[in-house]
């Protein structure tokens, strides 16, 4: 029995729905698939889904991750599909996950930015772009929410936090010599 890992990229044949709608559907049916198959031939890994691009990381038995790359390669739902990496590994370090989804979103946007990169393609990922990526993959905690939006690239809004500690300063001392000056006139009359 021999572990490998498996990361590929690829382009989707359809037509993404605006990002505002939620998760492409298209990309719900390959996940609900993919978590029931892999799950079964104890697979785990990563999808993730951009600019038209996909990304998947996979890890288990060399002849399950074969099968089960095999017929992707046949889906039509994406084309031009490259393998970036197909190596032994020891151990499975995506545990507890058969298809973990990340969808684009800040720490993707930071990602890419970091690279000098205007969008995703993964095609053109060099080997240590792509582990960068399955780093992020791995440490993302977007799958729960399964959301299809970009976030968090503007902060919200702080509340106001009242004045400054040297406005404050400025007003005590304000006040002082107000209260001085009124005992001083006082003393006059
Ligand atoms: P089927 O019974 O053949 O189909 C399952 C569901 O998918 C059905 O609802 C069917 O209508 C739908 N479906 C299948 N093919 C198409 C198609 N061409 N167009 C529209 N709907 C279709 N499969 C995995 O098992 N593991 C993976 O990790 C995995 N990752 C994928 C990543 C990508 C980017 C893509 C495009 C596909 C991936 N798939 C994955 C799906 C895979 O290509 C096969 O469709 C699937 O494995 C077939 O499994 P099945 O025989 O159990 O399902």
């Amino acid at each position: 029995m021999s572990l490998i890992r498996l990361a590929y990229a690829s382009e989707a044949t359809f037509d993404a729905q605006p990002v505002e709608k939620g998760v492409e559907p298209h990309v719900a049916r390959i996940l609900l698939t993919s978590r029931n198959n892999n799950a079964k031939a104890k697979l785990v890994g990563g999808l993730y889904y951009g600019n038209d691009r996909f990304f998947q990381y996979l890890e288990g038995e060399e002849e399950e991750v074969r099968k089960t790359f095999d017929r992707i390669k046949r889906d039509d739902r994406h084309r031009n599909i490259i393998t970036l990496i197909e190596e032994p590994i020891e151990a499975r370090t995506f545990s507890n996950w058969s298809m973990k989804y990340v969808p684009l979103s800040a720490d993707v946007r930071k990602f890419l930015e970091r690279h000098g990169l205007d969008r995703f393609n993964p095609q053109a990922f060099s080997a240590e772009q792509c582990e960068e990526m399955i780093e992020l993959i791995r440490d993302s905690n977007h799958d729960q929410k399964l959301v299809n939006h970009d976030e968090a690239v503007t902060a919200p809004a702080s509340k106001p936090s009242g004045f400054s500690p040297a406005l404050k300063f400025g007003l005590i001392a304000a006040a002082v010599c107000l209260v001085g000056a009124l005992i001083y006139a006082g003393s006059l009359l």
